[in-house]
C-alpha cells in the first residue's frame, strides 16, 4: 500500500494504547498494521477491562490532539474527589481527615478500556488500517520489524514485555504493594442525593477512603461498554491485612460485590447505604478483576534477534499501581507524543531516535508519575509528606484542589526531596504559609453518615 508518507508501522497489541498510536500514525500517513492475539469481538467481550482507566485533562488533551473521542460528551464525569481517612494504627480508630477536592481546570472520565479499544479498532479498519489476529512471539516480531520502518510493542504488562529489560535504577519495587479488587456495577445515580453526606457535589465527586492499617477504596463514575453510565469500585489491600484476606477470596462479580458491601459495613459504614444500592452487571462475566501490579520502568527500546530496534509503549514500557491513576494516562500521553514526533521525523526510526523519544517521555511524565504513585501508596520515603498533605488539604480547599491536580500533572512531586520542600509545596499550592495552613488542621471527629435510607439486606 502506498501512503502519502511512504512509511510503514507495525503495532503489536490492540489495547487502548496500541490502538491510539495506530490510529494516530494512520491519520499521519503511515501504512499501519496492528497485530492482536484476540479478534475484535473477543477483545470486547471475552476479557476484563485492563483497569479502571480514569483519566484527567492532560491525557484527554493527548487524545484530542489525535482527533480521538474523549467520551467527555457521553460518559459520566467526576468533578472532584471526596476523601476520608481513618487512623487504623490507633485502637480507637479515629475518623481523622475529611475533605473534598474539586478538580481545577479538568474533569475525570473513566471509560471501559474494552469500549475504547473496540471503537478505535473499528475506526482504524474503516480508515484503511490492517488488523491481523495473531499472537506475536519474539521470532515473529523479528520478521515483522524487518519489514516495516517503525515497530511498537504495546502488549501490556505480560506479552512481549520481557524483551525490554527492567531498569533497576528507575524501579523501586520487586512486587505488588497492594492486592487489588476492581468491580464495575450499576444501580446508583449521580445526583446530589448520592454521597450528599460527603459533599454538595454528591455523585459528581468520587469517594476515596483510606483505612490506614487496611487499605484504600475508591468508588467513582464509569462508562461501561454494555451498561453505559455506571460505577467502578477499586480497592487496595495492604499485605496481610483483613482486607487482603477478603480480596483473596473473591472469585466472581457476585462475591466481589458481597465483599465490597461487607467491607463498607465493617469499615466504611458512612457510605454503606450508597454501596447497598449497587448491582452486578449481569451481561458482563468479566466485570471484576483481582491481582496486583508491580510498578516497573523498563528499557523503552528492545532489539529482536536480528537486531531490529522496537519500542515499548504503554504498560509494556512502564507499569503502575493504579492508586494515582497513572497507567492509562501515561500510555495515552506516550502514544500521542510518539505519533507527533514520528510524523515530524525525517530519518530512520533507529535505536538512537527511539531511545531519545522514550527518555523524553520518562523525564517529562513517567518519572513523576511513578513518584506520585509512591506518594499515594504511602511509600516509607514519602509517607511523611503524604500525612502533611492530607492535613493541609483538610484545612485549605485550594491546596486540596491542587493536590489532586497532581494526578493530572504529577511533575511538582519531583520537588519533594525534604520536609522543607514539602512545606514549600504546601505554601505554593495553598497561596499562604504552610504553617498557617497546617495550624488550622483539626481532626474530623466523626464523619457525617449517609442520608440515603439503608436498603434491607
Ligand atoms: C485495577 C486497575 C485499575 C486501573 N486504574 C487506572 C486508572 O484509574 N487510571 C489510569 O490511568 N490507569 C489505570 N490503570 C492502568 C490502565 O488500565 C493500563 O495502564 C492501560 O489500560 C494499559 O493499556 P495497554 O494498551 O498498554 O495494555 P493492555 O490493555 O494490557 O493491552 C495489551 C494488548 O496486547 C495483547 N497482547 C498481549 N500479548 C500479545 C502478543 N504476544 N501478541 C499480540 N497481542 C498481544 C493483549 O491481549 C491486549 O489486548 C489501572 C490498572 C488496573 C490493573
Amino acid at each position: 500500500m502506498t501512503t502519502s508518507s511512504g512509511r510503514s508501522a507495525a503495532i503489536i497489541g490492540a489495547g487502548q494504547t496500541g490502538l491510539t498510536a495506530a490510529l494516530g500514525l494512520l491519520d499521519n500517513g503511515f501504512d499501519v498494521t496492528v497485530y492482536s492475539d484476540r479478534d475484535q469481538r473477543s477483545l470486547r467481550d471475552s476479557v476484563p477491562a485492563t483497569g479502571t482507566a480514569l483519566i484527567f485533562g492532560t491525557a484527554q488533551r493527548a487524545e484530542e490532539s489525535l482527533g480521538l473521542n474523549t467520551y467527555l460528551a457521553t460518559a459520566p464525569t467526576s468533578t472532584g474527589q471526596s476523601v476520608r481517612v481513618v487512623d487504623g494504627s490507633d485502637p480507637a480508630r479515629p475518623e481523622e481527615v475529611a475533605f473534598d477536592a474539586s478538580f481545577d481546570g479538568f474533569v475525570g472520565v473513566a471509560v471501559d478500556t474494552r469500549l475504547k479499544a473496540d471503537d478505535r479498532l473499528t475506526l482504524f479498519q474503516q480508515r484503511g488500517g490492517r488488523f491481523v489476529v495473531e499472537t506475536v512471539g519474539p521470532d515473529r516480531l523479528d520478521g515483522i520489524a524487518a519489514g516495516v520502518d517503525l515497530t511498537l510493542v504495546a502488549t501490556g504488562r505480560g506479552g512481549l514485555s520481557s524483551l525490554f529489560p527492567t531498569n533497576p535504577e528507575r524501579t523501586v519495587y520487586d512486587r505488588p504493594q497492594r492486592r487489588l479488587l476492581a468491580l464495575t456495577v450499576t444501580g446508583l445515580p449521580y445526583g446530589p442525593e448520592v454521597f450528599a453526606h460527603r459533599s454538595a457535589a454528591g455523585g459528581r465527586h468520587s469517594a476515596f477512603t483510606v483505612i490506614s492499617d487496611q487499605g484504600d477504596s475508591w468508588l467513582g463514575p464509569y462508562l461501561h461498554k454494555d451498561a453505559g453510565p455506571s460505577w467502578a469500585f477499586l480497592g487496595w489491600a495492604r499485605p496481610d491485612s483483613d482486607w487482603d484476606r477478603r480480596f483473596a477470596a473473591v472469585d466472581s462479580a457476585t462475591s466481589a460485590l458481597r465483599t465490597i458491601t461487607e467491607l463498607h459495613r465493617d469499615y466504611i459504614d458512612w457510605d454503606l447505604p450508597e454501596v447497598s444500592e449497587l448491582a452486578v452487571i449481569e451481561d458482563d462475566q468479566h466485570s471484576w478483576l483481582t491481582g496486583g501490579v508491580t510498578q516497573v520502568v523498563r528499557s523503552g527500546v528492545g532489539h529482536t534477534a536480528g537486531g531490529h530496534p522496537v519500542a515499548a509503549l504503554g504498560d509494556t514500557a512502564v507499569a503502575f499501581d493504579p492508586i494515582a491513576g497513572q497507567g492509562a494516562q501515561g500510555g495515552l500521553v506516550q502514544a500521542a507524543t510518539l505519533v507527533r514526533k514520528a510524523s515530524a521525523h525525517d530519518g530512520p526510526f533507529d535505536t538512537a531516535w527511539l531511545t531519545a523519544v522514550f527518555e523524553d517521555f520518562y523525564r517529562h511524565r513517567a518519572r513523576a508519575a511513578h513518584l506520585v504513585t509512591r506518594l499515594f501508596l504511602s511509600d516509607p520515603e514519602l509517607a511523611e509528606y503524604g500525612g502533611l498533605f492530607f492535613a493541609a488539604a483538610s484545612a485549605s480547599a485550594r491546596f486540596a484542589s491542587k493536590l489532586f491536580g497532581l494526578l493530572d500533572d504529577p511533575r511538582p512531586v519531583e520537588r519533594l526531596t525534604s520536609q522543607q520542600a514539602a512545606y514549600e509545596l504546601i505554601a505554593d499550592f495553598a497561596g499562604e504559609p504552610a504553617e498557617a495552613v497546617l495550624g488550622r488542621f483539626v481532626p474530623a471527629g466523626r464523619f457525617d453518615r449517609s442520608r440515603l435510607a439503608l436498603r434491607a439486606a
